[in-house]
């Protein structure tokens, strides 16, 4: 990859390359904590991940290097993010290693293994939802059918009730299967009716 902008600034902790321009001052005590996080993420898992490029950059940086200013998680392996400690996005690495599911699953994952790190919890605003729309939002025009913090909200608080029934063994199921089956579908809507 040729990087327009000069990225000389590196740091290598035990699983991330930071590369950042000069206009980032390093926040290491967040770098350090993050880098624990993604090193117990792993031990969940049990997977080990390849130390993962992140690139801490403005959106305008992230624009001249990538051509994009959005942030995420790339397939082959890296970050860009505006933060120094983008657990959403390090989570979705983690993701990409388990499977590749649905958009849905793929956020909720996200979303519920971040929290371990921000300590928030976005609850779902929706009240009620029927398990036929559940299922449509599993599909990606159901996915941007619903607001995006919401639709992220809906799938983490799934995801965090997939782990409370089932552990990290269900979360993994979910993570390799198309589909979750139907008693989880059934339950989590009652459920979200409760909340
Ligand atoms: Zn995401």
């Amino acid at each position: 990859m040729k990087l327009k902008l000069n990225l000389d600034l590196k740091i290598e902790t035990e699983h991330f390359n930071y590369y950042f321009s000069e206009n980032s001052i390093p926040n290491f005590e967040k770098i350090k904590k993050f880098n624990e996080f993604f090193g117990l993420k792993q031990a969940e898992y049990g997977i080990v991940v390849p130390r993962t490029d992140y690139f801490k950059l403005t959106s305008q940086e992230s624009k001249e290097v990538f051509g994009k200013k959005q942030t995420g998680a790339f397939s082959n392996g890296y970050i860009t993010s505006i933060q120094w400690d983008s657990a959403h996005e390090a989570s979705h690495v983690i993701g990409s290693i388990l499977g590749r599911p649905p958009r849905f699953i793929r956020e909720g994952f996200a979303v519920m293994n971040a929290a371990d790190h921000n300590n928030i919890i976005q609850n779902p605003t929706i009240e009620n939802l029927t398990e036929n729309e559940f299922v449509r939002l599993m599909s990606d025009e159901g996915f941007y059918s619903l607001p995006e913090q919401e639709v992220h909200a809906i799938a983490g608080t799934f995801m965090q009730m997939v782990k409370e029934q089932e552990g990290i063994e269900g979360i993994k199921r979910m993570m390799y299967q198309d589909m979750p089956n139907k008693k989880l579908i059934t339950k989590f809507t009652y459920n979200l009716a409760q909340l």
